[in-house]
């Protein structure tokens, strides 16, 4: 029964659930679900033995602080190895283009094929070189963890691998390209060896911050801030350098995380415009107030930027301000959604949320005229291109990834649903009252009076409970 229904569209599944209140659950889909979870307001449970997401990686990123020789240090060893990786490129190319392209039988794809296989260069051939490369041809090379360098040939060779991945999936990739200062950031060392860390753990007395040494062979010592401690068993350390900042990136092998225990609320989720997001419970989720502050600092900047003559040392300066202006932004919009999503998994069992559209999202809405004048009226252009949505967009995605991590990681459940016409529909009755993007207010005939996005909210988390019991399968996390 449950399945006809589903199959039979969206019309239907409204035409059914209009006939009042209670009819929703009396619709005789899996009722005897329904009956289970008592006032219909909650989904199904899953069993408590539901199992959390497998061993898995987790990498944690901790900034670091190093003098000048140190810091010169990792600058010059990340230069070599981009300079590698882009040799290396290099190299590949160049066969390709001399014993294949350049060969009389190029035309014949058979024996191009055979040729391409034949001259390919692999990452290990490549490795082998290293070692002249390293004692006759660029001595300054033997500074540098032997490690590390194989590293940069195996990135290359992940780059070749996904690219010929893609071209045989009909896909059009881009070749791969050669990496300048600013797309070539960090340097991996794939084991233990070159370095050192002197503690993975704060003390126990010790709250907050710690400073923590970290050597590293031949290139010096810096400090860590370890602001929280690491758990599992370190596999690589990745130092990367974003603008003028160096981290130190540690990942680490961790075994089945607990998961918490099972929680009987479930929520749904509106990605809205006047807050970030509005919960079928009534309550909003919204986006710190300093997200304002340092949008319009960053306009401003960008403003003097623009004003500055191109080479000069004064835009150069501007530069580095806006891109630390931008570094801002980013930082705090990741911690918010950090924060939001660790509050919600830990809360609600099922969380539901729209699918996300980037194209919805950037669609306009339609010009509004007046039936008779034909005057222009408001459409709601203005609210939906206004800032709160420039902020709002740009942590939706990163915001509904790290809820689909954490709630893997707790062994809860997010689920996606088609968003369209949650906003219109009456979550009470079913019925549909019309709105247009101005008008926060959802007022129905039934008796139901609430805020629009919290309305929608609701839809959303029916939707996703009807997803959930059956009929379409949703979207599950699985991160
Ligand atoms: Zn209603």
């Amino acid at each position: 029964m449950g399945v006809f229904i589903f199959s039979c569209g969206f019309w239907l599944f409204t035409g059914i659930i209009c006939k009042g209140t209670d009819a929703r659950f009396a619709r005789g889909v899996k009722e005897e679900v329904w009956k289970q979870v008592g006032n219909g307001r909650m989904l199904v449970r899953f069993p408590p033995d539901k199992k959390a997401a497998p061993m898995s990686i987790k990498a944690y990123k901790y900034r670091i602080s190093a003098n000048k020789t140190t810091t010169d240090n990792l600058d010059r060893v990340l230069n070599l190895c981009r300079e590698l990786y882009n040799a290396g490129l290099q190299e590949r190319r160049d066969a390709y283009e001399t014993r294949v392209k350049r060969h009389p039988n190029y035309y014949d794809e058979a024996s191009r094929k055979h040729l391409t296989k034949e001259h390919a260069i692999s990452v290990y051939e490549q490795k082998r070189d290293l070692v002249e490369i390293k004692e006759v041809i660029r001595p300054e090379y033997l500074d540098i963890a032997s490690h590390v360098l194989q590293d940069v040939l195996f990135r290359l060779e992940k780059a070749y691998k996904r690219f010929f991945q893609r071209v045989k999936n009909g896909e059009q990739p881009g070749y791969p390209r050669f990496q300048g200062r600013t797309r070539y950031t960090s340097f991996t060392y794939p084991d233990g060896a070159g370095w050192k860390l002197d503690a993975v753990t704060r003390p126990p007395d010790k709250k907050g911050m710690v400073q923590v040494k970290l050597h590293l062979s031949k290139l010096g010592t810096v400090s860590l801030h370890l602001h929280r401690d690491i758990t599992g068993a370190i596999k690589t350390l990745t130092m990367k350098r974003e603008g003028e900042h160096w981290y130190a990136v540690l990942s680490c092998e961790i075994g089945n995380p607990d998961a918490l225990p099972v929680s009987d609320e479930d929520v749904g989720i509106d990605l809205g415009v006047t807050h970030f997001a509005a919960l079928s419970n009534g309550e909003f989720l919204e986006a710190p107030r300093h997200y304002r502050r340092t949008e319009k600092k960053l306009k401003k900047l960008q403003e003097a930027l623009s004003r500055k003559k191109r080479g000069s040392h004064r835009r150069a300066r501007a530069v580095k301000r806006v891109a630390s202006a931008h570094r801002k932004i980013r930082h705090q919009r990741r911690d918010f959604a950090h924060k939001a999503s660790r509050q919600l998994t830990n809360r609600y069992q099922v969380v539901v949320l729209e699918k996300l559209q980037t194209a919805n999202l950037t669609r306009r809405p339609k010009p509004k005229q007046h039936e008779e004048s034909g005057q222009y009226l408001p459409n709601g252009a203005s609210a939906k291109s206004g800032l709160n949505k420039s902020i709002n967009d740009a942590g939706w995605g990163l915001f509904t990834e790290l809820l689909q991590v954490k709630a893997a990681w707790a062994g809860r459940e997010v689920v996606f649903v088609n968003p369209y016409n949650t906003s219109q529909m009456c979550s009470g009755c079913g019925t549909e009252v019309k709105k247009d993007l101005s008008e926060r207010w959802h007022s129905c005939e039934c008796g139901c009076e609430l805020d629009r996005d919290t309305n929608a909210a609701k839809n959303i988390l029916t939707l996703g409970q009807k997803a959930l019991l059956g009929g379409t399968r949703p979207t599950r996390a699985t991160a």
